[in-house]
């Protein structure tokens, strides 16, 4: 540990739960490690819940600035992402920029009762804003990126170049800007506001901006392991020129765990019976190795509910024993009981008569699902912190991305790791049944293309957990890199 205890960090994550958590693991990470004192700010709303998440630790403290969503178009109390309806996301992204003020006079106080400014402040990438506020006040400003290093320069290059913008129709190929011309897409692979985005509209607004802000930063966190993601690690050093630290996996799940659980699944409706961690752990005891699909759109997406018939019926046709974290689809909640519009009549009892998958109604006990034996693939969104879990425990992933960066994160799995396979992307695709089977035929199969792809994700499995162990004085090239970046701005 080195011997700085009075030196403050300051860090600002985004107004969503996938920001706050990594945020929140990269603090404790860096206190850890380094005996700094360690402020996070964020709304009122928001650092209550990373109270209800934080197995307290004295050095990190939990800091509300003032916000007001009403004083925004917003509705009351809506301080994350989570709460809205995609149509006012963006206003909350507009807002969040509001908490300048607040957090330049928040600075000046630290300052003042530390007798000297923090050694440095780690923000968003999405709030690019505070590099301007650390400029003035002569501080080091360092930006965090949640995503990976593949899917933030993808993710940003796009917002930054807008290169569908001249194209005639959703299905022209371009190059994703900062990458090999190997690294092609079409507009339909991106999500609807990037895909209409045309320099003039409020997403573009806010994210040119703010991304161009972070790019003027001293140097990027990234919640990354250097040795997966070597094409995405090099792009977002080639064209950022910025020293980029790949100190993950941030695996948040432990605190997920431990908190009262945001919620965001709802309470499970009626006399149905709930299920534990244990019983889902249980029931995968029942199979063989690798044997199980896990299902899970992670904590905030959903799909269709013809999506969703498909493919409950290619998941029962395909014979493969699976798990599913359901969440009712589009347009339905848990309260109703319009199931039959969305799942095959009887399906869930059917399921469990025989013996053939489970459906999760509340959180899915998601880290433990992946680390059984049992489980051998993930049909997941590829949000990032699904993604390092899966390939954390060597399990494949059959992709269907729903938003943000997600759609590069499966790409890269497909293309750069061998260890995914896209099925689908989106809410408009219409999938059919036959789709799900024969995907689930190819990376569950136990000759060719699954079985190589299982190895594959062992492999990258392996270089996950050596990036965060010491072992014999050695360290793990993510330990390694919190450690330069602490002292990059000592120095
Ligand atoms: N998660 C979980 N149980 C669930 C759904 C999600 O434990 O039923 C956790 C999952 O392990 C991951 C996080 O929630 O840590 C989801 O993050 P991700 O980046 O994959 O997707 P997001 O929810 O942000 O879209």
């Amino acid at each position: 540990k080195m011997d700085s205890p009075q030196e403050h960090i300051i860090m600002l994550p985004f107004f969503a739960h996938g920001h706050l958590i990594p945020f929140l693991a990269l603090a404790k990470q860096i206190q850890e490690r380094t005996g700094f004192t360690i402020t996070l700010v964020s709304t009122p709303l928001n650092i209550l819940y990373l109270k209800s998440t934080n197995t307290q630790n004295p050095q990190i403290h939990l800091v509300p600035l003032p916000f007001n969503s009403s004083h925004h178009n917003l509705p009351p109390n809506t301080e994350t992402t989570e709460s809205l309806p995609l149509s006012q996301v963006i206003t909350l992204f507009h807002a969040s920029s509001s908490l300048e003020s607040p957090f330049r006079r928040f600075i000046s106080d630290v300052t003042i009762r530390d007798g000297k400014s923090p050694i440095c402040i780690i923000s968003d990438v999405f709030m690019g804003w505070a590099n301007e506020v650390a400029k003035s006040l002569d501080i080091v400003n360092v930006s965090f990126s949640t995503c990976g290093a593949y899917g933030s320069a993808a993710y940003v290059s796009v917002w930054q170049k807008l290169p569908h913008r001249f194209l005639e129709n959703d299905n022209d190929e371009f190059c994703l800007p900062w990458f090999p011309e190997r690294c092609r897409v079409t507009r339909s692979h991106l999500h609807q506001f990037v895909r209409v985005a045309d320099g003039n509209d409020e997403w573009s607004k806010f994210f040119q901006p703010q991304t161009t802000f972070s790019l003027g930063s001293f140097g990027w966190l990234c919640n990354t392991v250097q040795e997966i993601e070597p094409l995405g690690l090099e792009v977002l050093k080639n064209n950022t020129k910025l020293p980029i630290w790949c100190i993950g996996p941030l695996l948040p799940q432990r605190m997920l765990e431990s908190s009262s659980n945001p919620g965001t699944f709802g309470k499970r409706a009626g006399k149905e019976p709930g299920l534990s961690p244990e019983e889902c752990l249980k029931w995968l005891d029942l199979f063989p190795k690798s044997s199980v699909l896990y299902i899970s759109f992670g904590s905030q997406n959903t799909i269709r509910p013809t999506q969703m018939m498909e493919l409950a019926k290619g998941l029962e046709e395909s014979g493969q024993p699976f798990i599913w974290a359901i969440r009712p689809p589009i347009g339905f909640n848990l309260k109703e009981n319009f199931r039959d519009e969305w799942l095959p009549p009887g399906f869930e009892e059917q399921m469990i008569h025989r013996k053939l998958g489970l459906l999760v109604h509340k959180w899915a006990p998601q880290l433990e699902i992946l680390s059984h034996k049992s489980t051998g693939a993930f049909l997941s969104h590829c949000g990032w912190n699904s993604t390092l879990e899966s390939l954390s425990q060597g399990v494949p992933i059959i992709g269907w991305p729903l938003a943000a960066e997600q759609v590069y994160n499966s790409k890269m799995m497909e293309e750069e790791m061998g260890v995914g396979i896209e099925l689908t992307r989106g809410l408009e695709s219409s999938i059919v049944k036959e789709d799900v089977k024969r995907v689930i035929e190819i990376v569950m199969g136990k000759n060719g293309k699954g079985e190589e792809m299982r190895k594959k994700a062992c492999e990258i499995g392996e270089l996950i957990r050596a990036a965060a162990r010491e072992e014999n004085g050695v360290k793990g090239s993510s330990l390694q890199a919190l450690d330069d970046f602490v002292a990059s701005i000592l120095s």
